[in-house]
């Protein structure tokens, strides 16, 4: 199903991403009328959400706001080619990251490093966002969409530009990737740790300060919502001690990267072993690459070891 009613004037729309369901959201809110979303997902599946909001009967020219938790091309893509086309919509996004949507070429360079020749299939089109339409969060910004009165919570460790938002009348708060990866039905939680900036420390703080706001519910960017809250946080938690700890392990013993990838890979794998989906260990990783994970914490433990 591409649209899910999830209560409180919210839907997620699948962006059916690389042609499978389940890998990447973006939350419609409705009320009031005014309409605003948390994610664009990249261009490669602007028709997919243009579809979702067609299904709705909502004009996306009538959406106002676009939020979003950070710059990566499966969480912001999509802005400036959404916001080119319609231009009432103005994007939200914390101030670290803003420079980043008015001049995308080092967004756009880092990517591919990681992605090289399959940065087009996968994300489409990345374009400037016109710095009239970008408005820079800091910690605890409020932003008004309809009737309700969301908060942006700076939270790094994915990144250091992520922030969550906090729907105050629902109790939601939209996780973006810090609460990690889990596709829905599964128990298996995923950290994705890419390049260039994630802080593990950081990173310890944030989930504490998202369970200090007791939401209702985490929704993940990757997928879906999760309601049973402190579970699934302490679960994040223990999955990204127990990567960091695979691949330190591994990196400090010396072990070539190539190699590191390939026993990620398989240690990930055993997580998903037995699963009632074809399809589970390829949307996980659509969701979060294993070597982009084993990249970013080789980058953190050689920084750690080896300050500058
Ligand atoms: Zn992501």
């Amino acid at each position: 199903m591409l649209v899910s009613e999830l209560g409180h004037g919210l839907y997620a729309i699948d962006l059916e991403f690389q042609g499978l369901p389940g890998v990447i959201a973006s939350y419609l809110l409705t009320g009031a009328g005014e309409y605003a979303l948390i994610e664009t997902g990249p261009s490669s599946t602007l028709e997919a959400l243009l579809a979702g909001l067609k299904h709705l009967s909502i004009d996306p020219g009538d959406i106002s706001k676009l939020l979003v938790t950070h710059i990566h091309l499966d969480h912001a893509g999509a802005a400036g080619t959404l916001i080119q086309r319609y231009p009432n919509m103005h994007l939200y996004v914390h101030e670290v990251g803003a420079p980043h949507m008015i001049d995308p070429s080092r967004l756009l360079a880092s990517a591919e490093r990681i992605y090289g020749d399959r940065m087009g299939p996968l994300w489409g089109k990345v374009i400037p966002v016109p710095e009239s339409h970008v408005h820079a969060l800091n910690d605890e910004t409020a932003i008004s969409a309809g009737n309700r009165s969301l908060t942006a919570v700076y939270t790094p460790g994915h990144a250091s530009h992520h922030v969550v938002y906090r729907d105050a009348n629902s109790g939601d708060v939209f996780t973006g990737d810090v609460a990690a990866v889990r596709l829905q039905g599964f128990k298996t939680i995923r950290p994705p740790t890419p390049p260039p900036d994630i802080d593990l420390d950081a990173w310890g703080r944030s989930l504490e300060r998202i369970e200090s706001m007791g939401p209702a519910r985490l929704l993940l960017t990757h997928f879906g919502p999760q309601n049973d809250v402190a579970e699934h946080l302490h679960e994040t938690r223990e999955r990204l001690a127990a990567w960091a700890s695979e691949v330190g392990q591994r990196y400090l013993a010396g072990m070539d990267r190539d190699q590191i990838v390939r026993e990620l890979r398989a240690f990930a794998d055993t997580d998903i072993a037995g699963a009632d989906d074809p399809s589970a260990a390829e949307r996980y990783e659509l969701a979060t690459p294993t070597f982009m994970s084993t990249d970013g914490l080789i980058r953190w433990f050689r920084r750690r070891f080896n300050p500058a």
